[in-house]
């Protein structure tokens, strides 16, 4: 058991632990003088500190990782597909003890947390083929005597910024591939949910990953601005809000980098008049409160389409009261507390803006939110939000779902078209005639047909449409091999030297 996960697993109640960097392979206290308070939000008490870097700490880590790029991108594919099965066997062997630090540290129920490890793995496993998924093209004999191939090399030095909903599986989603190409990775997760970067470093470093090829640093905005300005670091991977995904993108392709930038989102869930009403529930349920609504891929608005409306609002109202809101560490719990207090104050405040704006308030969590200390609120629904209000139009981001109710399949799906974001979205109907005409018509990344929550598995690739994603390509799957890797074509050619002649004309293929 290493230090990291002790501080979970052992009785350590009351004590303030100090979360430091990781970098180049052992735990790295930071000195700039700054740091950050870590909260468990079931019991609303600080349970750790977190060091912020400065712009010297990103310096020296960013040079251990280029020293280390030297070497690691020379490792041949087979030793580095016998570390990741490595990795893969470590890392499912911990599924519990990095489980049980998200809990701690987010507030998602167990299980919960269990599965977010489990997606994270799948990415993992995909990249245990990384020789499969490196080959190149090769043709021969493209001219007399010239062949031609195609190769994929790594960036050098690439950096990932992390949000706080999934602080195991996001990092996976970037740290995974990139690696497995011939990167080194600097990772900056988020300041709120530090711990489980550090605990899968500890990890990565017994599985036999050399020094400084994975790399974390702690931060906020300093440390964030020192890695999108920093000339050795090649491609940055984002993850977060919109407007921050917007300033990543913009401040570091301005630099010269890659940059992929996912962003917040507004995920619609439409229901037809056919839809199986109960099976729709089902899933608005789950899909909208489930990790307390803290996921970008959350059912955040329902849109019933004709009689739909009243039948589904009725299914919902009856599950509402039947969700065990609680410490994620109790197996009844369904759903934890939000991130921290702040959050949970703005998310709750949703409901009397809603109101104000007209909105109907059929569920208000503040009355069914458990007692005590941590960040708690319970389920909320609104019935007949306009797209004019707020509560339309923000990302809420916490258990408050909303529903909008409108005539036509053309109107919802006009309604999601307009949206400024294009995440997720997902049609419940019995018609395979129209749920095919809405994959083809629909405005978003990752299309859901009966599926509430369509996160692509790992040999596809992860993104939104319009504002939930600024850069070319999604993550993870096919498109994140391309992201950290740079295409080089060889023409070659073992003329006898007898043959050589001077030849001003431009090269000829036939
Ligand atoms: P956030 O944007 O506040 O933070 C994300 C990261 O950016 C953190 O590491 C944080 O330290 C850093 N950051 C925050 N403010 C910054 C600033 N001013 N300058 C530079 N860096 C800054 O997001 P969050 O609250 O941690 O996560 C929730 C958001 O992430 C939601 O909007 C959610 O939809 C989104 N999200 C999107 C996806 C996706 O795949 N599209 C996945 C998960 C989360």
């Amino acid at each position: 058991m290493t230090e990291v996960a002790d501080q979970f697993t052992e009785d350590r109640a009351g004590e303030v632990a100090r979360i430091s960097h990781w970098i180049d392979g052992q735990r790295v206290e930071g000195e700039s003088g700054r740091s950050g308070a870590v909260y468990n939000p079931s019991l609303g008490v600080q349970t750790g500190e977190v060091d912020f870097a400065s712009v010297e700490e990103i310096d020296a880590t960013v040079k251990a990782a280029r020293r280390a790029f030297e070497s690691w991108r020379t490792v041949s594919l087979s030793r580095r597909t016998e570390i990741f099965f490595r990795i893969r066997k470590l890392l499912d062997e911990h599924r519990e003890d990095i489980a049980k630090i998200l809990t701690a540290e987010h507030g998602k129920v167990l299980s919960d947390a269990k599965g977010e490890v489990a997606r994270g793995l799948e990415v993992i496993e995909y990249c245990c083929g990384i020789p499969e998924l490196l080959k190149g093209g090769f043709s021969e004999q493209v001219s007399t005597g010239i062949d031609v191939y195609s190769i994929r090399q790594p960036l050098g030095v690439v950096a990932g910024i992390t949000p706080f909903n999934f602080p195991a599986m996001v990092p996976m989603w970037m740290w995974a591939p990139a690696i497995a190409c011939g990167n080194c990775f600097v990772l900056k997760p988020s300041e709120k949910d530090p711990s489980a970067s550090v605990y899968t470093a500890e990890l990565l470093k017994e599985a036999g990953l050399p020094d400084g090829v994975f790399n974390v640093v702690h931060g906020d905005k300093v440390a964030v601005d020192a890695i999108l300005g920093h000339p050795d670091i090649a491609a940055v991977s984002f993850v977060g809000s919109t407007p921050i995904a917007r300033y990543v993108y913009e401040t570091g392709t301005a630099a010269g980098k890659r940059v992929q930038a996912l962003g917040g989102a507004k995920n619609h869930m439409i229901v037809l008049p056919d839809a199986d009403i109960d099976m729709a529930a089902d899933a608005a349920v789950s899909g909208g409160y489930g990790s307390a609504g803290e996921r970008c891929m959350a059912v955040s608005l329902l849109v019933a389409v004709g009689h739909a409306a009243d039948d589904l609002v009725g299914a919902i109202q009856e599950r509402l009261p039947k969700v065990k809101v609680g410490d994620g560490m109790d197996p009844e719990s369904e759903m934890g507390p939000l991130v921290t207090r702040e959050h949970r104050d703005k998310v709750a405040s949703y409901i009397d803006r809603g109101r104000d704006e007209g909105a109907t308030v059929v569920a208000d969590g503040r009355e069914t939110a458990p007692d005590g200390d941590g960040f708690w609120l319970g389920v909320s629904l609104l019935d007949n939000v306009k797209p004019e209000m707020d509560v339309y139009k923000d990302e809420i981001f916490g258990p408050v779902l909303g529903i909008t109710r409108v005539d036509t399949y053309d109107e919802a799906v006009r309604l999601v078209n307009e949206n400024p974001y294009g995440n997720g979205v997902a049609i419940f109907t019995r018609d395979g005639g129209v749920a095919r005409q809405f994959q083809f018509d629909v405005k978003a990344g990752m299309v859901g047909v009966n599926v509430p929550i369509p996160v692509p598995v790992a040999y596809y690739s992860f993104g939104g449409w319009k504002n939930s994603l600024f850069g070319d390509l999604h993550i993870y799957g096919p498109e994140g091999i391309q992201f950290y890797t740079r295409g080089k074509v060889v023409t070659s050619r073992w003329p006898d030297p007898a043959t050589s002649k001077v030849d001003l004309g431009f090269p000829q293929t036939r």
